[in-house]
């Protein structure tokens, strides 16, 4: 008999909107890619984020800062909503600000993938495209300069200092990564972007268990090509971001992140995009690590998006 996925449950009763469609994303088992030198007393799972109706992470950011402003008056009639982003967050953006009829300006690196800004555009956002050789930090700069240059028609969502980034996932992932693991989560791994997931995720976990470890992942060089992780050293440092929560960092080649996300593809049918296979490189070493010091564990990270979006990048070539 077919078995239904837990998931389900969440998509069975009719929603009045898309935007009660975000979160509550599967937490699914990652099995065959384990290598056979990690201990089978370590269980890694992941948080398929793609299930979310923008297909990434950001959609809890997105419509979390949002209805942050809305509350909190910043957003009126005439007024457009703008920020920076390396791709999801735009999608987001774009999406949540099309489900409550509020116009949307996003900047992002030229060499974003296509099918980003396409599916940007789809939503009636407007782009604009800046110098990819100053990563985010050039789309940061611009919309800062655009702010400046008209502060009455522009509301700045700034996802790098907006605490209503971080909240999110301490309002939603934090709490569905303990129940989905009844408690049993001893490590959690993820990515950094603009460090929401792992702030608003990880002071959730400790608030249920202190000794829950958090450790980040970033991109080993300042040049790399995991798109939505920062090198943080070298760019703008987020202001939601505090490396001193963290309790270790792992740092990973674009290499590793490109070839463990091809392998989830083929071997564990998870269809993801790089910073998923860079989350799930680090949790390998990790544990690894673990392994070697005779420990139990029970991992978890987050695979940020699906793979669609890279189609015409050199991940899927
Ligand atoms: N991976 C991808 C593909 C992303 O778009 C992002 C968001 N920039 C991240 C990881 C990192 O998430 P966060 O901004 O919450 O640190």
């Amino acid at each position: 008999m077919w078995v239904l996925g837990q998931h389900d449950e969440h998509y069975r009763k009719a929603r009045n909107s898309v935007l009660n469609l975000i979160g509550n994303t599967p937490l699914v088992k990652i099995n065959k890619v384990i290598p056979e030198d990690v201990s089978p007393e370590i269980e890694i799972y992941a948080k398929l984020e793609s299930f979310n109706p923008g297909g990434s992470v950001k959609d809890r950011p997105a419509l979390s800062m949002f209805l942050t402003a809305l509350k909190e008056g910043t957003i009126q009639k005439g007024k457009v909503v703008i920020d920076a982003t390396s791709g999801n967050t735009g999608i987001a953006l774009a999406m949540v600000g099309a489900a409550l009829g509020i116009p949307v300006e996003l900047a992002m690196p030229a060499n974003v993938s296509e099918e980003r800004k396409k599916i940007i555009k789809a939503y009636g956002a407007k782009v604009y495209l800046t110098d990819p050789l100053e990563g985010t930090d050039g789309a940061i700069l611009y919309v800062r300069e655009l702010v400046e240059k008209d502060p009455e028609r522009y509301v700045y969502l700034d996802q790098y200092n907006n605490p209503a980034n971080w909240k999110a996932h301490f309002y939603s992932t934090g709490i569905e990564v303990w129940n989905q693991t009844e408690g049993r989560v001893t490590h959690f791994v993820a990515g950094i972007g603009t460090g929401g997931t792992i702030m608003g995720t990880g002071r959730r976990l400790k608030v249920y268990n202190q000794n829950i470890q958090v450790v980040g992942v970033q991109p080993a060089y300042p040049f790399h090509g995991i798109e939505g992780l920062k090198h943080i050293e070298s760019s703008i440092k987020p202001g939601i971001f505090d490396e001193n929560f963290l309790d270790r960092t792992i740092f990973v080649e674009t290499e590793d992140a490109y070839e463990w996300a091809r392998k989830l593809a083929r071997e564990e049918a998870i269809f993801v995009g790089q910073s998923s296979g860079a989350a799930l490189w680090a949790c390998i070493m990790l544990a690894r690590e673990l392994t070697e010091r005779g420990e139990k564990a029970v991992i978890v990270t987050v695979f940020p998006d699906g793979g669609e979006k890279y189609l015409t990048t050199a991940l899927f070539e």
